[in-house]
């Protein structure tokens, strides 16, 4: 008889509501608290990798997901007149069926990860966060913000960067470092040439576009940066426009065309950050940007939460003590997440050093995705 038998989940994002689905497919019961009072979803677009398929393929959803998205097998490098310059063939890890990785909205995801996680039998409470956690040995009694209390087998802190499960269990704050990098989006229609992912290297930055259905693609910009600071939001669509100068050709031309609306962009400043080992106090355990916060360099930071789900729905599926469970699940995570951490922050030390040839970034990346395509 398994021992975990009811799990809260705090925090309905990628990994919150990935657990939930995960957790439930093993028959383990779930709440999930979402602090925000309404489902709110940022209007872009991510990638989804081979190995992030693959751990949505375990859990039965990357049907939806494709359905919903946009697949292609490699990446294309340009120069910033949009000359070609190399390709990255990305492995096929869900079987010939299945493309190599895929670009789906963000809001997509989200509608194919609650859609799941509801229809699978999860409680959903939007407006909720945790006050208190109080371990027992045979449990956790959670407090919540609207005054009620609930007693859970195990809690996991799937509330991001900033998580407070974290904070209520670990008693410390994050040690995150400032990559001195910031990225930019914004969601546009997609051009007819625009089949896979593209990035362009310019002399100062480098910037990019990626499909995300027929209809729309994104841009993505990574700047240098000096301090994590706010930008005026009426002139964000200026800002970002101003970055592009050093780039022409067709798909470059069509998205500066394309940047008119200051509310439709998207900017931050990036954070990285890897909790030591274990991540689990007790029965509190956290997972995804919780644990580990990346980059989007190799485009996994969402794909490793996803992988967090669902090894640890199988973990505290077995039978034995929840404290080993939790003791594996790190042990399992911690070198797969910390390469990803650092690989992704090294691409960027990268970027900022134009002495370094673009062929070591390529390099890079593509050992990196071959040590990725590992099983898990
Ligand atoms: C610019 C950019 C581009 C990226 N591109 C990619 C990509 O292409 N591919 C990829 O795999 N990854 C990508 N990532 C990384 C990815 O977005 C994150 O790793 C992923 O969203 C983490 O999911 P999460 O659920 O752990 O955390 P979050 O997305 O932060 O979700 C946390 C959830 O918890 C809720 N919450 C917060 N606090 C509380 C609380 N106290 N109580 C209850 N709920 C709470 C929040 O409202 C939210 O719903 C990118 C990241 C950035 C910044």
């Amino acid at each position: 008889m398994a021992s975990v038998g009811k799990v809260l989940v705090v925090g309905g994002g990628i990994a919150g509501l990935t657990t939930a689905v995960a957790l439930r497919r093993r028959g383990i019961a779930v709440d999930v608290a979402e602090i925000q009072p309404h489902w709110s979803v940022l209007g872009v677009g991510i990638s989804l990798t081979g190995p992030t398929l693959r751990a949505l393929q375990s859990i039965g959803l990357i049907d939806d997901c494709v359905a919903v998205s946009f697949g292609f097998d490699r990446i294309v490098f340009a120069d910033a007149a949009g000359r070609q310059f190399g390709a990255l063939n990305l492995p096929k890890l869900c079987g010939a069926d299945y493309p190599a990785t895929v670009a789906i909205a963000r809001r997509a995801l989200h509608e194919v990860l609650v859609g799941a996680a509801d229809r699978l039998g999860a409680t959903i409470a939007l407006g909720t966060t945790v006050t208190a956690l109080d371990q027992r040995a045979d449990g956790v009694t959670v407090t919540f913000s609207d005054g009620r209390h609930g007693s859970y087998d195990v809690v996991v802190g799937c509330d991001g960067f900033h998580s407070v499960v974290r904070a209520l269990a670990f008693g410390d704050g994050p040690d995150a470092s400032f990559t001195g990098l910031a990225v930019w989006r914004a969601t546009m229609p997609r051009h007819a040439d625009v089949q896979s992912m593209q990035m362009f290297y310019g002399p100062n930055v480098k910037a990019g576009v990626n499909p995300h259905s027929r209809d729309e693609m994104f841009l993505f910009l990574v700047q240098p940066i000096r301090d994590g600071g706010r930008l005026p939001p009426d002139r964000m669509h200026l800002l970002l426009a101003e970055q592009l100068v050093d780039f022409s050709g067709d798909v470059m031309e069509h998205a500066r065309a394309h940047i008119t609306d200051p509310a439709k962009v998207d900017y931050r400043p990036m954070n990285a950050f890897l909790l030591p080992p274990p991540w689990h106090r007790g029965r509190v355990v956290v997972i995804g940007d919780a644990a580990h916060t990346t980059t989007p360099h190799l485009a996994t930071g969402a794909g490793i939460a996803i992988e967090d789900a669902v090894v640890l729905a199988e973990l505290l599926a077995g039978e034995g003590p929840v404290a080993d469970a939790l003791a594996r699940f790190s042990e399992r995570r911690f070198a797969r997440c910390k390469l990803v951490v650092d690989t992704a922050v090294k691409l960027g030390e990268m970027e900022k050093d134009t002495s370094i040839p673009i062929q070591a970034h390529f390099d890079l990346m593509g050992q990196t995705f071959r040590k990725l395509a590992e099983p898990i």
